[in-house]
C-alpha cells in the first residue's frame, strides 16, 4: 500500500517547500503559487534557562500569525479563483507544507544576539516547522477521516520524521494535533503540525532518564512496555486491535487522557511495519469518536507522538502517543493554575477507571 502513495515535492512562492501525499497516481501537481509573499521571518531565538536546565523559544514573529481567519479566507482551504491559500491546487489528499510562522527554523535571517547574562547561553532557533493538512474539506475533524485516510497521514508522519531527522541540528521530532479553540487552534481547518526541534525536549529527556533508571534496577527491562503489559488487560483500556492498545494511564494527569502504543517496541514512527500502519487508524479513529461522543460535543485536545531523539537514547525509547483533553464535563475546562502551571503538579478532577470506563461506555 505504501507504492500506491504518490509523493510531490513543490516549492511556494516565499521558498518554503510543499510536499503532496496522494492516494492516487494520477494527481496532477504542476499548479504554481502566484502570490506575493513577504520573505520568511527572522528565525527565533533560544535563550537557556539556567534554572530549570531548559530552552525557552523567543518568537515574536508569530504575534502576526493568521487567527480565526472566516471560513472564505482559510489559508489551508484549496485554492481557487479569488482566493489563494498556501495550497495551491483545485484538491489534494495530504498535504505538508513549511509553517509561515514557524517557532524553528533555518530559513529566516538570524537575529542578533542580545546582550544577556553569561549564564544565559543563547543560540538561534534553528530548526524546522511544518503544518499538515489531513483533508481538503474544511468542515470535518480528524475523527471524520476513513481508516484509509489515517493511513495516508501516518505516511506523511512517517515521510516527515525521516526526512527532518536527517536535517541538521534537528534533535527531536514531534507530529502533532491541537484540535479546538480551547486549546488556543487559531485555524479551523483539519491540520496538525510537526515541530523539528534543536534539542530533545524536556519531557522526554525525564521518561528516558526514568526509562534508564527501570532497566539498571530490573536487568535490563523496558519501563515502557512494563505499563503497557500491566495496562493491557486491565481496566483502563479504552480500545485496542492486533497491533495497538489505547488506555488511560493509571497515573493520568488529565481528566481524559489516552495513551496509545504499538505492541511490538520501535524508536519513531518511521520505524513501524506495513502493518502496524494500517492497524492505528481503526484503533485511533475510535477513540477520538469516544471523546467526541463523551459530552455529544467535539472534544478540545492535544495529541502527539513520543518519538525517539534523532541522535541519543533511541534504544531506551518506545514510540507511543499520548493525547489528552482539557474539558472535565460539559461546558467545563480544567485550567492549569497554580499547582499545575506555576508548580508543575496535577490534580485530576476524574478517576482514570472511570474516564476509561465513561469512554468504553459511549457508543460509536
Ligand atoms: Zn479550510
Amino acid at each position: 500500500m505504501t507504492g500506491e502513495i504518490k509523493r510531490t515535492v513543490t516549492t511556494l512562492a516565499d521558498g518554503r517547500e510543499l510536499i503532496y501525499f496522494d492516494e492516487t497516481d494520477d494527481a496532477c501537481r504542476t499548479g504554481s503559487d502566484d502570490r506575493v509573499l513577504p520573505p520568511p521571518p527572522a528565525a527565533s531565538e533560544l535563550r537557556h534557562d539556567p534554572l530549570l536546565d531548559e530552552w525557552v523559544a523567543i518568537a515574536a514573529h508569530r504575534q502576526t500569525r493568521t487567527h480565526l481567519p472566516p471560513a472564505a479566507e482559510c489559508p489551508l482551504c484549496p485554492s481557487r479563483a479569488g482566493h489563494l491559500g498556501e495550497i495551491p491546487a483545485p484538491d489534494y489528499d495530504v498535504a505538508v507544507f513549511e509553517n509561515r510562522f514557524p517557532s524553528f527554523s533555518h530559513r529566516g535571517e538570524q537575529v542578533p544576539p542580545t546582550m544577556l547574562p553569561e549564564f544565559v547561553p543563547s543560540r538561534p532557533g534553528t530548526g524546522r516547522c511544518e503544518v499538515v493538512c489531513f483533508t481538503s474539506s474544511h468542515d470535518t475533524s480528524f475523527a471524520g477521516l476513513t481508516s484509509r485516510r489515517v493511513r495516508t497521514v501516518m505516511e506523511a508522519w512517517a515521510d516527515r520524521t525521516a526526512e527532518l531527522s536527517g536535517l541538521p541540528g534537528v534533535e527531536q521530532v514531534f507530529c502533532f494535533e491541537n484540535r479546538g479553540e480551547e486549546i488556543g487552534v487559531t485555524l479551523h481547518h483539519p491540520h496538525g503540525q510537526i515541530y523539528g526541534y534543536p534539542f530533545v525536549t524536556p519531557r522526554t529527556r525525564r521518561m528516558l532518564a526514568s526509562a534508564r533508571s527501570y532497566a539498571e534496577s530490573n536487568d535490563g527491562a523496558d519501563l515502557f512496555a512494563a505499563v503497557l503489559a500491566a495496562e493491557q488487560s486491565g481496566e483502563r483500556v479504552v480500545a485496542a486491535n492486533a497491533h495497538w492498545t489505547a488506555f488511560v494511564p493509571a497515573f493520568a494527569r488529565w481528566p481524559f487522557e489516552v495513551h496509545l502504543y504499538p505492541h511490538r517496541k520501535v524508536a519513531d514512527l518511521a520505524a513501524l511495519s506495513d502493518a502496524e500502519r494500517a492497524a492505528f487508524g481503526p484503533v485511533y479513529l475510535d477513540v477520538l469518536r469516544r471523546l467526541d461522543g463523551l459530552f455529544g460535543v467535539p472534544m478540545p485536545y492535544v495529541s502527539g507522538w513520543q518519538q525517539a531523539p534523532v541522535r541519543i537514547d533511541r534504544h531506551l525509547a518506545y514510540l507511543h502517543l499520548q493525547l489528552f483533553t482539557p474539558r472535565r464535563a460539559p461546558g467545563r475546562l480544567k485550567y492549569l493554575a497554580g499547582s499545575e502551571a506555576a508548580m508543575g503538579v496535577f490534580i485530576n478532577d476524574v478517576r482514570p477507571e472511570d474516564a476509561a470506563r465513561m469512554l468504553r461506555e459511549v457508543s460509536v
